[in-house]
């Protein structure tokens, strides 16, 4: 199946705020990522799970490939410094059979990005190879803050060490809201989730890839109490 984009102009979520977001086709998600084959993945389910689907089947040329992503984009006119949340489904293209992230796809989408000066962002469970962090990597320092979806708090620790934007996610009881690891790391539960009325639009903390803090989600959704057990498992 061809990669497929579809862009919203102006999100109708009340965590994101009224932004830009892009969905890509569910081929782009690594076969591997701990959220799928009902691991708790938060696009699976819900009204994000329908407009994923109609994506998939879409045979639409403005949803064909990055090409159609730039037509969608030339439509949407939108205000230069709109934050822009890349992939509310999906991951980034990479080859199926080995996983790597296609690098030369992720530059074009970059490129259209920053043709409309919009400040993009996503995160990224591909598997951190030494090639997918180069291509991570390259995005970060040009403008495209790709944030590693981290499998845990000491992972996420050591990857910001590393000069990576990192998250992970913690189970939905957990009530901290800002600590330090061992190592001096700084952690800050998502503002979203711990202040009424703030949104990504105004908070923009994972659009910054030289950030001082790694960024942690509750649980939450649906799935909440299937992610929450799995994180408990596995620590
Ligand atoms: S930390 Fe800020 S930008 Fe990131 S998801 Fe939470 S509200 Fe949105």
């Amino acid at each position: 199946m061809i990669t497929k984009f579809q862009l919203t102009k102006k999100s109708s979520n009340r965590k994101t705020g009224p932004i830009a977001t892009v969905r890509s086709s569910s081929n782009t998600c690594p076969a591997d990522c701990p959220f799928n084959n009902g691991g708790g993945c938060y696009a699976a389910s819900g009204p994000e799970a329908i407009w994923w689907k109609r994506l998939d089947e879409s045979e639409k040329p403005e949803h064909t490939g990055w090409l159609g992503l730039s037509d969608q984009f030339r439509e949407a006119k939108l205000t230069p410094g709109t934050l822009l949340r890349v992939n509310t489904a999906g991951d980034l293209p990479h080859l199926p059979n080995t996983g790597e992230i296609l690098g030369n796809v992720v530059d074009l989408l970059r490129a259209i990005f920053e043709a409309n000066e919009v400040v993009p962002f996503t995160y990224t469970h591909h598997r951190q190879t030494e090639h997918n962090l180069s291509v991570v990597d390259r995005q970060n320092r040009a403008g495209f803050t790709v944030n590693l979806s981290c499998d845990s708090e000491e992972r996420a620790s050591m990857m910001h060490r590393r000069g990576f934007p990192s998250v992970c996610v913690v189970p939905a009881d957990d009530t901290r809201t800002g600590w330090r690891d061992e190592h001096g790391t700084k952690f800050v539960t998502c503002p979203a989730q711990t202040r009424d009325e703030m949104t990504c639009d105004r908070c923009r903390l994972c659009s910054k890839a030289n950030r001082g803090a790694v960024v942690v989600f509750r649980a939450h959704g649906a799935k909440r109490k299937k992610i929450s057990a799995r994180l408990e498992t596995a620590g």
